[in-house]
């Protein structure tokens, strides 16, 4: 099913769809109001008193919140959606739209030496792409159920260019970074965004991401980053990061805002104070943020940036050889105190071997292999070929309702799409792939955080406005039809560390550019999302 085109909206004698007698949220963060939502096709035709008007469809929401779909700006759903479109662990949080190509990993370009992430290379699809065009068309062919967005990686730029060494740009590999990220635009992407805690992203000095930067400008696009150090080096990181809007008039949006362990907590109100003088001299910068106090990445991020040099293949050979195994132990012994190994726990695994491991503590994984924490880690990622990902519990609740209490902060899950069945029921991920948004619901409701008029806004108004969507987000005429009605008392994540392929609940029904995707709180099986 397609949506309606919007000239529907002028011409209709009735309304397709009222919604009527909800608590509706319109987003914008004003207060709620008691009133009908009237839809016609794709689009909003009116918010107020509609008692009595023809309507093809009502639905009571008495006692309900009826409030925009939700917009997730961070996410690594890119190739996923090929192969689950009907994108439920989404819908089940009442999300809408999602961000995709993040961290500077995007589904395309694909070109020369780059690899796609080895989660998402290891799984099956239902054609090869290259170019953005392709994948677009691919994507649309699949009919996913939510609108996606698109970031262009620069992490698979660098890599599709010059591979994973650790050496600076040449001119000529920057200008051919510059050309292909212009042609990712051109077809489609919204953005750029940076991994630079990532190989081979930590080898990009400051110059090359300001020349890249400079084209997203040109295109009125968005400059998002995993910035290139979280923990004690956050404060220069996020300087680093408020320099590519001030030099090149770049948007800037500061993914996953964090101090990442507890000797830099106390790095995060700096940083917050860099940011907020940013936004006074007028440099465009926002931020997003998950509701949990607990990261989760690929293991092998915590090896000296000396080990990943080159890629998975030289990370995996120097593990394999006794003496640089030796060296990057002691490394890891020296940059982390002893007590840090507490903090992290096994997520997923991929040897047979390890299968067991997947949700427990590093300490009691360590103490079965009978083996120091440290020896542990070199012992699953090797066994694994570096396919282990971990729970890192380095943050601070305080921080976390710090950041959320920002008027430009946002929410965005970091996870990707997940399924309780089928080829992404495989792995062991972060619970935030399927609870973000209903556990800050949650926190609102239960008055642990802003108010829910401003909850709501965080991730819809703010989010549509912060990536150009200036048709989201928002339940007024004219918008797209993009709605939630969801249950206030019931609305939580189910999601855990031990058993994460949870749906949320609370979620009741979502309409997606006018199309119901959710009735009563199950999948309608319709997929009308578009690519944006
Ligand atoms: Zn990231």
């Amino acid at each position: 099913m397609k949506g309606m085109s919007a000239e529907t909206v002028t011409t209709q004698d009735a309304f397709d769809l009222v919604i009527e007698g909800g608590d509706v949220y319109d987003g914008l963060g004003h207060p709620v109001r008691r009133v009908d939502v009237g839809v016609c096709g794709d689009r909003i035709a009116e918010v107020g008193d509609l008692a009595g008007v023809p309507a093809r469809e009502r639905v009571n929401a008495a006692g309900l919140v009826v409030c925009p779909g939700f917009i997730d700006v961070h996410s690594h759903s890119d190739t996923y959606f090929l192969i689950e479109p009907s994108a439920a662990c989404k819908l089940h949080q009442g999300v809408t739209t999602e961000v995709v190509g993040n961290c500077g990993a995007s589904a395309a370009p694909l070109a020369g030496p780059y690899r796609m992430p080895s989660d998402w290379a290891e799984k099956d699809y239902p054609g090869r792409w290259s170019t953005v065009a392709e994948y677009r068309s691919l994507l649309e062919q699949a009919q996913p159920a939510l609108n996606v967005v698109l970031l262009i990686g620069h992490n698979t730029l660098r890599a599709g260019v010059m591979g994973y060494g650790d050496r600076f740009a040449e001119e000529d590999e920057i200008r051919l970074m510059e050309a292909r990220l212009d042609q990712a635009l051109e077809e489609g992407g919204r953005g750029l965004s940076t991994g630079l805690a990532y190989v081979p992203g930590m080898f990009a000095p400051a110059e090359e991401i300001h020349r890249l930067a400079a084209v997203v400008a040109r295109r009125a696009g968005i400059y998002t980053s995993h910035m290139r150090s979280e923990s004690s080096g956050l404060v220069e990181s996020v300087t680093e990061t408020l320099a590519v809007g001030r030099e090149t008039g770049v948007r800037v949006q500061v993914s996953h805002f964090k101090a990442s362990g507890r000797q830099n907590w106390h790095l995060l109100e700096p940083s917050i104070g860099l940011i907020d003088e940013a936004r006074v001299k007028g440099i465009d910068v926002a931020a997003d943020r998950y509701p949990y106090t607990c990261s989760c990445t690929d293991l092998d991020i915590i090896f000296p940036a000396w080990a990943e040099d080159g890629g998975r293949e030289a990370v995996l050979t120097r593990l394999r050889t006794p003496g640089l195994r030796a060296r990057i132990r002691e490394d890891l012994l020296r940059e982390r105190a002893e007590d840090y190994w507490e903090t992290v726990t096994i997520g997923s695994t991929s040897h047979p071997d390890n299968l067991q491991f997947r949700g427990q503590r590093l300490v009691d994984v360590a103490r079965a292999l009978d083996m120091a924490p440290v020896d542990a880690v070199l012992h699953l990622t090797d066994l694994d070929n570096l396919q282990t990902t971990a729970f890192f519990f380095g943050m601070s609740e305080e921080n976390m309702l710090k950041v959320f209490d920002l008027p430009y902060v946002m929410v965005g899950s970091d996870g990707s799409l997940r399924a309780p069945e089928g080829p992404l029921s495989t792995d062991h991920p972060h619970p935030r792939a399927y609870g973000s948004f209903p556990r800050y619901l949650r926190m609102a409701c239960d008055g642990h955080t802003v108010p829910l008029s401003e909850a709501i806004r965080k991730m819809t108004s703010l989010s549509a406005d912060t990536f150009n969507l200036p048709d989201r987000g928002v339940l007024a005429p004219g918008k797209r039809a993009d709605i939630l009605i969801l249950d206030p008392r019931a609305v939580a994540d189910r999601s855990t560390y031990g058993e994460p392929h949870q749906y949320s609940e609370g979620i009741r029904d979502i309409w997606v550019n006018g199309v119901p995707a959710m009735r009563n709180g199950s999948l309608t099986g319709n997929r009308t999302g578009r690519f944006l």
